[in-house]
C-alpha cells in the first residue's frame, strides 16, 4: 500500500518535472520573462506576524516583483494566472540541517559503515539525487546540507546538476567533507592494523585544522561543518556526557579561516566542554545543542550564535532501555526539549533543521514543526524558523524565505491552515522554485 502510494506520487512528479524542465531549459537563474500571477486565499509571507487574506503574487522570471490584494490590479497581459483556491501559500521552506548522502541506515542492513566500505560512490550519488528530489517534493526549496559522510565532495556535483537544471532539487548550501579529530568520527571499531575510511576529514592541531578548512573552501564549500562533540553516554550521576573533539585552538583556526573568506561555521555540539569550545571559538551555528546551560544561552544571545535544534530525529528507534546506548538515547530526548525551551525563552536565534538522512527521506521532513510547537514555539514562530529566520542564518535575508518583492519566487501551498495545525505542512500540494512550478496537485478552475 505504502509503496503504491509512493509510486503514484513519483510518477506524478516526473510528469510535472518534464513540464517544468521544458519551460526552463536554460539554468533556473536565467528564467525568461515568463510572468505568473499566483492567487491565494491566505498568505503567510515568512516575516509578518499575521497571515493576509486574498492576495496575489506577481512573478517575473525567477523573482517575485509585487504582492497585493487580489483584484486591485489587472494581471499583466499574457500572464499565467495560477489560482490556488482555498489553500494557504507560504515561502518555500528551508531545512538548515540535511544529509542527502545518508538514507536513514538501519544497523541490520549494514548501517553507516556499509555506505563507506561497500557502496560505489555512484550508487551513493544516485541515492542523493533521489533525496534532493524528495526535499523539493516536500516543499523544501532550500537546504543547507551539512556533510557528505565519506562521499567527499559529492555534494558539489549534486548542487551543480540542480543549478544547471539536469535534476530537480532544492537550492543547496553545502559543506563538503566536514571536520573532526582523530578519535572523533566513524568508521570505528576495526582492527588497528586495517586502515578504514572516515566519514569526515580528521585533523589534529591548528595547522591541520586551518589547512582542512582552506582545502574545503578552495573546492567550493559554502559553509564549514565541524564536529565539536562525538561519543555520548549517561554517567553514574545520570547526566548526559559528550566527548569533546577539537581543542579551542583548533576551532579558532577554522573559524578565523572561514570568516576571512566571509563564510560561516556550523558546529555539531551536544553539550558540555565541546559545546563550550564551539561558543568560545566563535561558531556561527550550534547544531543539535541538546543541553544548553543558562550561561551558554546568554553567550549565544550575546554573540548572535544560531541554534539549529533537530528535535524529531532523536525520537527514532531508541536502543533497548537497559543498554548503555538505550539510556543515552532516552536521555538525549529528555534534555533536548528542556534545552530548546530555555533557548527560546532566552532569545536565542533558532533556525529549522531536521537531520533528515539521519532518518529516511520517505518520512516527512515537516514532522519537525510539531516538535517545535510542542516545546514552546507558536506555529508562526516555527514557520518563520523555516523561512525568514533560516534565510537570515544563510545570509539570504530578503532573497529567500519570504514572499515579498525582490525575493526568489520560491512558493509553496498547503491545504488547510498551518497556524491551526502545523501538521498540514507535511502535505504540500504546490511547489514553485525560481518561478518554475515543480509540483501541483491542485486543480485549476475549469480543469
Ligand atoms: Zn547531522
Amino acid at each position: 500500500m505504502r509503496s503504491m502510494v509512493c509510486l503514484s506520487v513519483l510518477t506524478l512528479c516526473v510528469v510535472r518535472l518534464c513540464l517544468a524542465q521544458e519551460s526552463t531549459s536554460a539554468p533556473p537563474t536565467a528564467a525568461s520573462g515568463h510572468v505568473v500571477v499566483v492567487r491565494t486565499h491566505a498568505l503567510i509571507d515568512g516575516t509578518s506576524a499575521q497571515p493576509r487574506a486574498n492576495q496575489e503574487i506577481l512573478i517575473q522570471g525567477d523573482r517575485i516583483t509585487a504582492v497585493y490584494a487580489a483584484g486591485t490590479r489587472p494581471s499583466p497581459p499574457g500572464a499565467q494566472v495560477l489560482d490556488l483556491g482555498n489553500s494557504t501559500v507560504l515561502p518555500g521552506l528551508i531545512d538548515c540541517h540535511t544529509h542527502i548522502f545518508l538514507q536513514g541506515e538501519i544497523p541490520a542492513a549494514g548501517g553507516y559503515d556499509i555506505q563507506l566500505l561497500k557502496f560505489p560512490a555512484s550508487y551513493r550519488a544516485a541515492r542523493a539525487v533521489v533525496a534532493a528530489r524528495r526535499a523539493l517534493e516536500q516543499g523544501f526549496t532550500t537546504i543547507r546540507d551539512v556533510e557528505t559522510e565519506g562521499a567527499g565532495y559529492g555534494d558539489l556535483g549534486i548542487k551543480q546538476a540542480i543549478n544547471e537544471g539536469y535534476i530537480p532539487g532544492p537550492r543547496m548550501f553545502v559543506v563538503t567533507r566536514a571536520i573532526s579529530t582523530t578519535g572523533g568520527y566513524p568508521l570505528e571499531g576495526y582492527a588497528p592494523e586495517i586502515v578504514v575510511p572516515k566519514g569526515a576529514q580528521l585533523i589534529d592541531g591548528p595547522v591541520e585544522a586551518r589547512k582542512a578548512a582552506r582545502e574545503q573552501l578552495d573546492h567550493g564549500a559554502d559553509w564549514i561543518k565541524v564536529y565539536m562533540t562525538h561519543r555520548s553516554w549517561v554517567d553514574e550521576q545520570g547526566a548526559l556526557v559528550s566527548q569533546p573533539t577539537l581543542t579551542l585552538e583548533e576551532i579558532q583556526a577554522i573559524v578565523d579561516e572561514a570568516h576571512g573568506w566571509r563564510k560561516k561555521v556550523a558546529c555539531h555540539a551536544y553539550n558540555g566542554i565541546g559545546l563550550q569550545r564551539a561558543l568560545d571559538g566563535g561558531c556561527d551555528s550550534i547544531e543539535h545543542g541538546l543541553e544548553l546551560t543558562d550561561a551558554q544561552v546568554a553567550q549565544m544571545v550575546k554573540q548572535g550564535t544560531w541554534l539549529v535544534p533537530t528535535l524529531a530525529v532523536y525520537y527514532y528507534d531508541p536502543d533497548p532501555p537497559e543498554t548503555p546506548t538505550g539510556k543515552r538515547d532516552r536521555k538525549r530526548v529528555e534534555v533536548h526539549g528542556v534545552s530548546f525551551r530555555k533557548a527560546l525563552r532566552g532569545g536565542v536565534k533558532i533556525a529549522f533543521g531536521t537531520d533528515v538522512g539521519g532518518f529516511v527521506w520517505t518520512d516527512p521532513i515537516a514532522q519537525e514543526f510539531a516538535r517545535m510547537v510542542e516545546f514552546g514555539m507558536t506555529p508562526m514562530q516555527a514557520i518563520q524558523a523555516a523561512t525568514s529566520r533560516a534565510a537570515e542564518l544563510l545570509g539570504e535575508r530578503g532573497q529567500l524565505g519570504v514572499i515579498a518583492p525582490g525575493a526568489y519566487a520560491d512558493v509553496i501551498a498547503v491545504s488547510g491552515d498551518p497556524l491551526a495545525d502545523v501538521g498540514v505542512l507535511k502535505n504540500v500540494s504546490f511547489v514553485m522554485k525560481n518561478g518554475s512550478v515543480f509540483r501541483s496537485t491542485l486543480r485549476q478552475p475549469g480543469e
